[in-house]
């Protein structure tokens, strides 16, 4: 892969949005990407710093962004780095493919990070049935224990659901849903975005949204009203078209958001001040 040729900077948005999931710990190389992983290395071969990462968020109207947590390192790092940057704020978790790893010392500490004033997300959690790194008993275990630390400390619940859309609905009704609840990089069906709705949980689009093959997803925005909508990046992973293959970071997102706009048959610049706002119900005002 080459990683000179980063994506072009795309035009800038009329107004300004955030970026609801990213892991800037990965992007700029604070964890050696294993070999298995060519995307993450490309992004910290690109040598990314995180000022330059704002920076060139900031050139294109994507001002604040939310850094996510995938582990008991990753999280430490991420609510740091929120602490440190004003326009960042933090999730933190364990994810459910490390789920083997939620120990209770190690969920009593992702815990009091959540309680962090810059902290603003639990996650992500959830359940991944694609990936099978941890067990389904490990994975269920996790996501109910990061539910009721969402409910404890407040704060957004940030779920990844991969191939598991019944059984993440069915825990988050069994153990009691926290007050706001975001599915990231949603990858549901219209279906699926109706129960959302229903339930009143936010869905955070992201990169595969302008997917040729992935007209699903766009059914699924049409469904999602502009309240319940975000737009994410999950960078260095899962860039927009034309830029598959390359890394992905958060100055692609007026990509994505141009692609939910022309979905919503809105304009861009209304849809970035709606999902603004939207940002600032889930996790708080910046
Ligand atoms: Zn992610």
């Amino acid at each position: 892969m080459s990683t000179t040729k980063l994506p072009a900077v795309p035009e800038p948005l009329a107004a300004e949005v955030f970026d609801s999931h990213c892991h800037l710990d990965i992007m700029v190389g604070n964890r050696q990407a294993s070999s298995g992983d060519p995307v993450a290395q490309a992004a910290q071969a690109a040598q990314a710093s995180i000022e330059g990462i704002l920076d060139q968020a900031r050139s294109v109207g994507v001002t604040r962004l939310v850094t996510i947590g995938y582990d008991l390192p990753s999280s430490r790092w991420n609510a740091r780095t929120a602490e440190l940057h004003s326009d960042v704020y933090a999730g933190v978790a364990i994810h459910p493919n490390e789920a083997h790893a939620s120990t209770p010392e190690v969920l009593a500490e992702i815990e009091e990070l959540a309680r962090l004033p810059h902290v603003r997300a639990v996650g992500e959690t959830g359940l991944d049935y694609y990936r099978d790194w941890a067990s389904k008993d490990d994975q269920h275990a996790s996501f109910r224990a990061h539910i009721e630390i969402a409910k404890r400390t407040g704060k957004a619940l940030v779920i990844h659901d991969r191939e598991a859309h019944d059984d993440v609905l069915r825990v988050l009704a069994d153990q009691g849903a926290p007050e706001i609840v975001v599915f990231h990089s949603f990858s549901g069906d219209a279906e699926m975005a109706k129960k959302c709705v229903d339930a009143g949980y936010f869905m955070s689009f992201s990169g595969p949204v302008t997917y040729k093959n992935a007209g699903y997803l766009r059914e699924a925005a049409a469904v999602a009203p502009k309240e319940l909508m975000l737009v994410e990046t999950d960078a260095p992973y899962l860039p927009p078209t034309p830029h598959r293959g390359k890394p992905n970071a958060p100055y692609l997102i007026p990509l994505t958001l141009r692609c939910l706009a022309e979905v919503k048959q809105a304009d861009p610049a209304e849809l970035a001040s709606a999902i603004s706002a939207n940002g600032e119900a889930v996790f708080g005002a910046w």
